[in-house]
């Protein structure tokens, strides 16, 4: 297929590397320093209960007390929601002033306890805690190295694989930061860690930024997360995100900086401020309500429709539907009740147990509906399933005609970077066309945001968005 590479340096197909790497995992990171004596893991509880969207599978916590002469650290982890991981007893187990959170979600069949994170591991120099957010894609080579070694583990993930390496290169190295240094060099992927030790917390992001990870503070506290809205619910202030390929270390003196790894090309996920990042999150300078927003304009400028109102699907697609209203001064209107105690529905195994779960979720407000023609916003269609399900649930609610209006290109290709995006094989775009498409989920008609519109999204932010045009920037 011919391709346009925006930066021929960068920019490729993907590898055979990538097509047999099959992990999708999505994930939330969290990491706090705190002065002696206080207490971080209720930090940590509040600032992954602010992440939980980033993962429901599992959830854990590892603190360590900087004044405790033993330089022990303390993990507790387990599958499930974050407030089913940790009650009032749990936190109370985990005394220390410094540690890291992690939230994980991965696709059905990897859901096993053992992928749970903190990773935590005693060794030769002392112990350590590790969190991970994305995919190190050549994972599987370093095992092999690892094994040809003769340091064989039974590793089940690439973040364990991560963790084995940076304690062997720890042995050979003067402090941890630069065995983290020495390790990521060589793992190539997009990544968001925070790495433990007694006494240091040491975050890294990929050299492509593809994955998210900011920096806050508080008084007398340092934060690391996934996205800014973890660092506001503890109480904290961004102050920036970290750089793409940059090693922030933080200790009781404070923060320093290696920006060693970091390079001028960049590779942000554009999926983050599509869907997964929180609304109210602030990524690599751009808000991603505004990004929302900015996307619906753009669709009602190229693809407006005769139409008496807008309606979003809940949540994902409310923010562009006002865009979309805005642009076209076609009223916005709630069309859905959301059942917020309901899980997600795309995770679901089978086709049939995602229909039901669109059902269990949303149902329709018919009095905003009946005799309209409606604009249906939504981020994304997948698979198609839930476009379907959505405008049968219109029609059958009276409402005349149904005009499809997606904030995001087509779906194409998987994600090998730690997004959930299933095989082309289930990708209703990488099968048929629009046309196609807007019969089969009983659309009136089907538009979705062009590639260009990215940057009226997100202005001249260099963008990752390989599952929209197969180009992939590692
Ligand atoms: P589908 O029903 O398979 O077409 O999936 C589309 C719906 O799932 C949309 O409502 C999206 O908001 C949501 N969605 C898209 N991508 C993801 C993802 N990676 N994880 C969870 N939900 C998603």
């Amino acid at each position: 297929m011919q391709r346009t590479p925006t930066s021929a340096s960068v920019w490729k197909e993907p590898s055979e590397e990538l097509l047999q790497h099959e992990i999708h995992e999505e994930c939330g990171v969290f990491g706090i320093y705190t002065g002696p004596g206080c207490f971080a893991a209720q930090d940590i509880f509040n600032g992954l209960m602010a992440l939980q969207h980033r993962g429901q599978e599992s959830a854990g916590i590892s603190v360590s007390d900087t004044e405790g002469s033993r330089g022990n650290i303390c993990t507790r982890k387990g599958m499930g929601l974050v407030s089913e991981v940790f009650g009032p007893a749990e936190l109370a187990g985990l005394r220390g002033n410094i540690g890291v959170g992690h939230v994980r979600y991965s696709t059905t069949g990897a859901s096993v306890p053992e992928n749970a994170q903190p990773i935590a591991m005693n060794y030769m120099k002392g112990s350590l805690a590790l969190v991970h957010n994305g995919n190190i894609i050549n994972a599987e080579a370093v095992k092999q190295e690892q094994l040809l070694r003769g340091q064989a583990h039974y590793t089940t993930s690439d973040s364990e694989v991560l963790a084995y390496e940076i304690i062997s290169e720890r042995v050979k190295t003067h402090a941890v930061e630069e065995a983290v240094f020495h390790v990521l060099k060589k793992m190539r992927g997009g990544y968001a860690c925070i790495v433990m030790s007694p006494r240091k917390l040491i975050g890294v992001r990929d050299p492509l930024g593809i994955k998210p990870l900011v920096l806050g503070e508080r008084e007398g506290a340092y934060i690391l997360a996934s996205e800014s809205a973890a660092v506001q619910a503890v109480g904290g202030r961004l102050i920036r995100d970290v750089r793409p390929g940059e090693i922030v270390v933080i200790t009781a003196d404070g923060i320093r900086t290696d920006t060693r790894m970091c390079g001028l090309q960049q590779a942000h996920c554009v999926f983050e401020y599509i869907y997964f990042a929180r609304s109210d999150s602030v990524i690599d300078g751009i808000e991603v309500h505004d990004a929302r927003f900015r996307a619906g304009q753009a669709l009602g400028k190229s693809a407006p429709a005769e139409a008496d109102i807008v309606a979003g699907v809940p949540d994902s697609g409310l923010i562009a539907a006002e865009g979309f209203s805005r642009e076209t001064g076609i009223p916005f209107v709630l069309a859905f009740h959301k059942n917020s105690y309901i899980g997600r529905s795309f995770i679901k195994p089978t086709e049939e147990e995602r229909k039901l779960a669109v059902w269990r979720k949303l149902s329709v407000l018919k009095s905003a509906v009946a005799g309209k023609r409606v604009v249906l916003i939504d981020d994304s269609i997948v698979r198609g399933t839930t476009m379907r399900q959505i405008i049968a649930m219109l029609r059958e609610a009276g409402a005349r005609e149904v005009h499809v209006r997606i904030s995001s290109p087509p779906f194409l290709h998987p994600c090998f970077y730690g997004t959930d995006v299933p095989s082309s094989r289930q990708l209703i775009a990488a099968e048929h066309n629009s046309e196609e498409i807007c019969r089969d989920i009983g659309a009136d008609s089907l538009s979705y945001l062009k590639v260009e519109d990215f940057k009226g999204m997100v202005g001249d932010l260099p963008l990752c968005r390989a599952c929209f045009d197969g180009i992939y920037p590692v």
